[in-house]
């Protein structure tokens, strides 16, 4: 028999024979796979036989959630990341070259501002920034050299939801791709696709996922023209450079979060559709900002874009600015303070400390970023419960 070290290196690396399958697919935690012989690898690098090679270029356990993102965005593509800004990052530096320019709404996820102000001018690309909901802006902006326009479906923090199809329209006659981000929607709400995006991007780490127990991102595509086709290749070779990719065992758990998206979003909707005619009527809150509401601008774009629900988050000023807006988190009991969301719990994040942090007093100011304002992201509880404990921490307002 071989020496104990040996076989503590070698026994039990088999996977079992069996005639049945499991019926949730296995992790394939490994880093790389095993030929059997050398001419495998040419078969393999060729395409002429089914195989994986290196996760950092393909693992089976991508291929089933990315099947599962593209059947859900109803898109024939999808590629997971090891996390959102993973996504949104290559997805857009596959679409442009120095010279090419990005159009993208103001009112964005901080860390996807950053990128484009920053990071976008030092490789020869120019970001400009646009009222997305000024269609004429918009279209003035989107001219000669715009390859992407860029957009979340309901934005982070004020929940404006985006004309889609009128989007579409602007950036294809300019021969841009339309690219959505797609989190704060969940494909259970909106499948921007199917208003003509042509790429849908999600921070996985949120809804898709739903436990706060793992940062992914995803992004899907269509493939209808030349310009998707390249687009599709480029994207692949980039993420296989760079090598963003997740961790087999998140992408395990993304699949799993995904089996019940359905039935949390509903509630997570139900949630926030109450909570938010809860605090319009509360003498301590400001403003409320939810597209469910019939008094929101965003109710009919809303109604035309959004089904099922208008979505798990909601904001609203605080009276009293930044101290009303202490006063009313620190006292808060069953509602933590965290600074993401899409969890299964009921938690408050505050913008302009956490995700807009990095933005200008006037950056913060155009996009309506206030010390008062709080964001929510309604989870799963009773409602009841959730009612209560808003509405003793707004007693401390004032
Ligand atoms: C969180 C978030 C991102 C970034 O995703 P990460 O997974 O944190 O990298 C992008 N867009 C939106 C709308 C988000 O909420």
């Amino acid at each position: 028999m071989e020496h104990v070290n040996t076989r503590a290196v070698h026994a039990g690396s088999k996977v079992p024979e069996s005639s049945t399958s499991p019926k949730v697919a296995p992790i394939y935690a490994t880093s790389v796979f095993s030929f059997d012989r050398l001419d495998l690898i040419d078969e393999v690098y060729l395409g002429e036989k089914p195989g994986y090679v290196y996760t950092r270029m393909r693992n089976p356990g991508y291929d089933m959630v990315e099947e599962a993102v593209a059947s859900l965005e109803g898109v024939p593509h999808a590629l997971v990341f090891s996390s959102g800004m993973a996504a949104i990052t290559l997805g857009i530096l596959a679409a442009v070259e120095a010279g090419d320019k990005v159009v993208s709404a103001n009112v964005l996820y901080g860390g996807t501002h950053t990128f484009l102000k920053d990071e976008l001018p030092r490789r020869g690309v120019q970001a400009v920034f646009v009222n997305i909901n000024d269609l004429d802006e918009v279209r003035g902006a989107v001219s000669g050299g715009t390859k992407v326009l860029y957009c979340e479906t309901i934005s982070n923090p004020l929940m404006e939801v985006a004309d889609l199809e009128a989007l579409a329209e602007i950036a294809h006659s300019a021969g841009a791709l339309l690219m959505v981000d797609n989190t704060f929607a969940s494909p259970v709400h909106c499948r921007p696709a199917s208003f003509g995006a042509d790429v849908v991007i999600h921070s996985a780490t949120k809804y898709l996922n739903g436990h706060s127990d793992v940062t992914m991102g995803a992004l899907a595509a269509e493939d209808r023209s030349d310009l998707h086709k390249e687009y599709w290749s480029r994207l692949q070779s980039l993420l296989s450079l760079y090598g963003p990719v997740p961790s087999p065992i998140d992408s395990w758990l993304l699949l799993r979060g995904i089996r019940t998206l359905g039935v949390r979003m509903e509630r997570h909707s139900q949630n926030a559709l109450e909570l938010a005619k809860f605090l319009e009527g509360h003498k301590n809150v400001e403003r409320v900002f939810y597209p469910g509401l019939e008094s929101s601008p965003y109710h009919n774009l809303g109604k035309k874009y959004l089904s099922s629900g208008f979505g798990g988050m909601l904001s609203f000023e605080v009276k009293g600015g930044l101290e009303g807006a202490r006063r009313f988190v620190d006292a808060l009991k069953m509602t933590e303070l965290v600074p993401s969301l899409a969890g299964v719990a009921t938690t408050v994040s505050h913008p302009a400390k956490t995700s807009h942090r990095s933005l200008t007093a006037q950056e913060k100011e155009a996009c309506g970023v206030r010390d008062s304002l709080i964001r929510v992201s309604c989870g799963l509880e009773h409602f009841e419960d959730i009612r209560l404990d808003f509405s003793r921490a707004l007693d401390q307002v004032k």
